[in-house]
């Protein structure tokens, strides 16, 4: 069903990233920069996410022995350097994720490239090295996104949803490797419910969550697929879902065939196999349109 799959590392069936975007509370300043600061529950809501499900996460990598991404808005790096802290001890990769979760797509293209520049600045002062990924805020890939991230020197995107497979974006300014998701992978749909951050969703029952994630992993394993998580610590981190996730990572170690890595590992080896011409991956150009879609009759 996939008809070039990428020759994952040492035989692996797929590879498998548990992406985390440690959004904290930038979220609700963003949404309500008037009156934020008065929201306390969902300030309180949101800050469990570093305060709280950070510390636990990193102990469930440790105890598998896994490295992972988490996809930070600078303004949270900023704020939460204990997290950060432990996220970089556990060998983990920070990634870029905005500024203060601004949406790339209400800016020109100076704006944006002002804000992506300045996650970058603040990356590096805290890790010590520039990002070599970036996820849109709310998946908000603009149509200068791709020109800005080549110009910028990343390795990889990973906001878009046009593959099962790692894929290039082709601009006139050069290429980038996309490592898609999508939102069926997103523990937003099955579990946010925040009447602060206009996001009503009936709440699933961890075990529901977590068979739509499985199932999805189950079709990647068997066709040779990427399986990227994008999960946010305030949300499944919380005890009974953190759990639920805890046994699928077990379930998944227990199969075998499945190569855990940070994103950064993963952009690595797509590169060094369209290098040596071992994968030959499908090329989206950007952007889709120069012009808008007339629908004039
Ligand atoms: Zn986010």
């Amino acid at each position: 069903m996939i008809s070039n799959p990428v020759p994952w590392p040492d035989g692996a069936r797929c590879a498998v990233a548990i992406t985390l975007d440690m959004d904290a509370d930038s979220l609700v300043h963003l949404a309500h920069p008037k009156d934020s600061i008065s929201r306390m529950s969902a300030i309180s809501m949101l800050r469990y996410g570093p305060e709280v499900a950070i510390p636990r996460i990193l102990e469930t990598h440790r105890r598998f022995g896994l490295r992972q991404t988490f996809f930070v808005p600078a303004w949270c790096i900023e704020h939460y350097p204990r997290a950060i802290e432990a996220m970089l001890a556990g060998g983990h990769e920070i990634a870029h994720h905005g500024y203060i979760h601004e949406n790339p797509r209400d800016g020109t293209r100076e704006e944006q490239h002002h804000w992506l520049k300045r996650g970058i600045e603040v990356i590096e002062r805290a890790t010590g090295g520039r990002p070599r990924g970036w996820r849109a805020p709310l998946y908000n890939f603009s149509d200068h996104s791709a020109d800005l991230l080549i110009e910028e020197g990343f390795a990889y995107d990973a906001s878009l949803m046009g593959d099962d497979i790692p894929y290039l974006l082709r601009t006139e300014r050069g290429e980038l490797i996309e490592l898609p998701s999508h939102w069926g992978l997103d523990d937003w749909p099955p579990y946010v419910h925040s009447l602060d951050l206009d996001y009503v969703m009936q709440v699933m029952a961890p075990d529901r969550a977590i068979e739509g994630f499985e199932a999805e992993f189950e079709a990647m394993w068997e066709h040779g697929g990427l399986w990227v998580a994008v999960w946010h610590p305030f949300v499944s981190g919380r005890l009974a879902r953190w759990r639920a996730v805890e046994r699928l990572i077990g379930h998944m170690l227990a199969k075998g065939g499945v190569w855990f890595a940070p994103l950064e590992d993963i952009a690595a080896h797509v590169r060094r196999c369209i290098e040596d011409g071992s994968y030959q991956p499908r090329v989206d150009q950007l952007p889709y349109y120069r012009e808008p879609i007339s629908i004039a009759r």
